[in-house]
């Protein structure tokens, strides 16, 4: 069953990461009484994690889950509608934009916020999610220095896996970097940096077989060999996943430009989208710095972005 008469709102946020609420927080104080929908995973990629200590304003840290719910508790306390629902097609074919959520309910918005997020890739293991936040992780930005002088491995051989492994390095006492093939995806660049860190041992040809450790922590990996078919188990501490990201906008796809790997594209020093009135920020538009901090100023942008648009549109109707 579907609403016959849909709903009217002037800006629609779609995701709950840092990018969606600072969305809410700017456009609630803008008077544009904002609708959110969380999606599945309310709070995001954040909500995954443990212990966030690199976003500004928590000097001991803060854990991923109770910064999400307060930036949930600040969006609603200036005005923010939050709702729990998943939005499962959209029409920006008109305006306003059709947005439909959980097949049942029809919305139509002036603007639309777009903050879907980004989810990493993971090799599938058991063990992998078993020890996910405890030794296992996928952002070495944010979970790096919790392994301060220890040994630790890295999955991956692109750009992101050589970044992470050189900036783990520094914080490490030595790093394995797990590589499927007999070469590197990465750019020369970032391949050469990686070979001449001291402290980086590159394993190519190996495999993950499994993430070992004691019911509470990592304390190994077992690896395998597809040249000389040896397996072998590396005593480290941490396992780091850094295989790829994947934007959540695969629901957009019809619409808005995207890069060739799906995320979307917005215009220079701007969140506008090539569609009018339909913004994007976070992780499901940044490929490239895709923190919480970034995400939540993207999300800034994007309400401000939608502001405007909105004021020149009223403008332009008064003005008639
Ligand atoms: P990529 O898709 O480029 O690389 C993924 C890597 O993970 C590949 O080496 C791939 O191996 C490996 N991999 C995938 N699945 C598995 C698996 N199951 N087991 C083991 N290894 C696996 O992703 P990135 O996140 O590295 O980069 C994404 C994009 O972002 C790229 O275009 C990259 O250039 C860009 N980027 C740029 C940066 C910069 O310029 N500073 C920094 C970070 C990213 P295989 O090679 O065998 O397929």
């Amino acid at each position: 069953m579907t609403n016959d008469i849909p709903e009217k709102v002037q800006c629609l946020i779609i995701g709950s990461g840092p990018a969606g609420y600072t969305a809410a927080i700017y456009a609630a104080r803008a008077d544009l009484k904002p609708v959110l929908y969380t999606g599945l995973l309310t709070g995001g990629q954040l909500t995954q994690t443990t212990e966030v200590e690199n976003y500004p304003g928590y000097p001991d840290g803060i854990q991923g889950t109770e910064m999400m719910e307060n930036f949930e508790k600040q969006a609603a306390r200036l005005g923010c509608d939050i709702r729990f629902g998943y939005v499962t097609s959209v029409d920006f074919s008109v305006l306003p934009h059709k947005v439909v959520v959980d097949e049942t309910t029809t919305l139509l918005a002036d603007t639309v916020i777009i903050s879907t997020g980004a989810s990493a890739k993971w090799l599938g293991l058991d063990s992998e999610q078993k020890y996910n936040g405890f030794g296992v992780s996928a952002c070495a930005v944010c979970d790096g220095f919790f392994f301060r002088g220890q040994d630790i491995a890295i999955v991956g051989a692109g750009d992101t896996a050589a970044e992470e492994a050189t900036y783990l390095a520094k914080l490490c006492r030595k790093v394995y970097m797990l590589v499927r093939r007999d070469e590197f995806r990465a750019s020369k660049a970032m391949m050469h940096r990686v070979e001449n860190t001291n402290n980086i041992e590159i394993l190519y040809n190996t495999e993950t077989k499994e993430i070992l450790g004691d019911g509470q922590v990592v304390t190994g990996v077992e690896v395998f060999n597809n040249k000389t078919l040896q397996h072998q188990v590396l005593d480290i501490t941490g396992f780091f996943v850094a295989i790829g990201h994947h934007p959540n906008t695969e629901l957009f796809k019809d619409w808005l430009d995207m890069n060739e790997t799906g995320y979307i594209l917005t215009k220079n020093g701007s969140t506008q989208t090539n569609i009018e009135g339909v913004f994007a920020c976070g992780d499901a538009q940044d490929h490239i710095y895709r923190q919480a901090v970034t995400a939540a100023g993207t999300g800034c942008m994007a309400a401000i972005d939608a502001e405007r648009y909105l004021a020149a549109k009223e403008h332009l109707l008064t003005a008639v």
